[in-house]
């Protein structure tokens, strides 16, 4: 089956132009001016869209386990959602528990996503013990397709100094990609631990638990471990000014650190935390002040922020109220999913990113960075997905309009200009006017490459 898409205006990270693009068994076959549309079996008029390579999250918890519930999302809604918001691969993050080898987390995971993932998914591996199995491991996991393992900083499962630096060692040598999530484990243990004894539990204290310097302390410590340990390192959420600061000057001296913040930091600040909605804004790191939302934004536009993703992982309403008391009480997380690409376009139209620069922070940063070198570009050899995007079309973000699992979303009543109006995967259409078309068990596991970092 042959789709020719005709017309439009493709957008690469590094390239703006029109032209048309040939479609062939799910991978872009050629793209230039005036294809031949002879033994194209479906024309598609792009003459008023936007042409580009669908978008990456590579940082979701499907139906994750938080405390007595999971995450709202499962692999057959998540990735519906994702499909509708013109995201094409979803990397989810495994846990891993005690004793339980990685690539066991993975496969266990991986039971799950098959045969109900709606597009392609990707693993990340996580680690919560360091030892010389856990070590070891590292070197199967990237032979296996799996380079890149999440470290936390916090939470009962992070590791220590010793442990991330042994970590950050073997990754060097085996040429794994460590993603660590950075906050200050003393930091917001005291500060839960002191509010705790003197009740002050209203949700405006998750965000005094967990301050800016919180943020700011772990970024550098990971960065100075990563330095020490002679390996690259990638920040996830990054959430705060004086990290994107510190991290700016890192990449000025050479170091391959790399850094991801979410749409939720870019579209919000800690003034959610006092809104009478507050408890469902509940995520880890929390919103911060305007200086970091502001600093955010310059990282993204100046190329030090290099990915945006999501860390989609909410809960129901009803969920999010067990914190109306006491945060402590209220599962951690936020949606997007299907926000992300949507948001960072809407930002472009509005000039304060290039589009080509939305699809290198949503599309071909984190195709390079995780290693997928079959996504991320519009460009033949490549799979064929593909998100037609309406500039001029309006759409406001509503529950009601949102294809996820989820009985609110913390971007109501957003409006937005422009929208995507069809998602291709592997060259089947999965999303078209805001009805979804794809099914469950579609999207297939990707093993990737080695890690871009690498290469510097
Ligand atoms: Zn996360």
């Amino acid at each position: 089956m042959d789709i020719l898409i005709k017309n439009g205006r493709i957008i690469n990270a590094h390239s703006d132009f029109k032209g048309d693009v040939l479609v062939r068994n799910g991978k872009i076959a050629a793209v230039g001016q005036k294809l031949d549309s002879k033994s194209a079996d479906k024309v598609i008029d792009a003459s008023s869209l936007l042409v580009l390579p669908g978008a990456i999250d590579a940082h979701t918890h499907l139906e994750m386990k938080m405390g007595k519930t999971y995450s709202a999302d499962g692999y057959e809604s998540g990735t519906r959602a994702a499909a509708c918001g013109g995201v094409t691969t979803v990397f989810d993050y495994t846990l891993q528990e005690n004793g339980k080898p990685m690539l066991e987390e993975i496969a266990d995971r991986d039971k799950l996503a098959a045969g109900k993932a709606c597009v392609d998914y990707a693993f990340h591996g996580g680690i919560s013990e360091v030892n010389d199995a856990r070590l070891n491991e590292v070197y199967d996991m990237v032979k296996q397709g799996f380079p890149s393992i999440k470290a936390y900083m916090t939470y009962a499962f992070g590791l220590d100094d010793i442990a991330l630096y042994r970590l950050l060692c073997t990754s060097a040598d085996a040429k794994a990609l460590i993603t660590v999530h950075a906050e200050s484990h003393g930091i917001v243990e005291a500060n839960r631990a002191e509010f705790k004894k003197e009740g002050l539990t209203d949700v405006w204290y998750h965000y005094l638990s967990r301050p800016e310097i919180a943020e700011e302390e772990a970024d550098i410590r990971a960065i100075k471990l990563a330095e020490a340990a002679g390996a690259p390192l990638y920040i996830v959420h990054l959430g705060n000014e004086a990290g994107e600061r510190y991290l700016a000057k890192a990449r000025a001296e050479g170091l391959p650190i790399y850094a991801e913040t979410c749409p939720h930091y870019l579209a919000f600040t800690n003034e959610v935390y006092k809104r009478p909605d507050g408890i469902r804004f509940i995520c880890s790191p929390p919103m911060k002040g305007i200086e970091s939302q502001i600093a955010l934004w310059e990282g993204v536009s100046r190329g030090v922020i290099d990915t945006i993703a999501t860390d989609h992982c909410p809960a129901q309403s009803f969920e999010k109220d067990w914190g109306l008391k006491d945060y402590t009480l209220a599962p951690c997380g936020c949606m997007g999913i299907e926000n992300m690409y949507p948001y960072m376009l809407n930002a472009a139209g509005k000039g304060m990113i290039s589009y080509e620069r939305a699809v290198e922070v949503c599309s071909a940063n984190p195709a390079k960075l995780f290693g997928c070198d079959t996504k991320g570009a519009i460009e033949p050899g490549r799979d064929a997905d593909i998100v037609l995007y309406d500039p001029k079309k309006e759409f406001t973000i509503s529950v009601d309009n949102m294809h996820s699992n989820i009985d609110y979303t913390i971007y109501e009543g957003m409006k937005l200009k422009g929208y995507p109006v069809m998602t291709m995967s592997r060259g089947m259409i999965v999303y078209e006017d805001g009805v979804f078309k794809g099914e469950a068990g579609y999207g297939k596991l990707l093993r990737r490459k080695i890690s871009s970092a690498y290469n510097y």
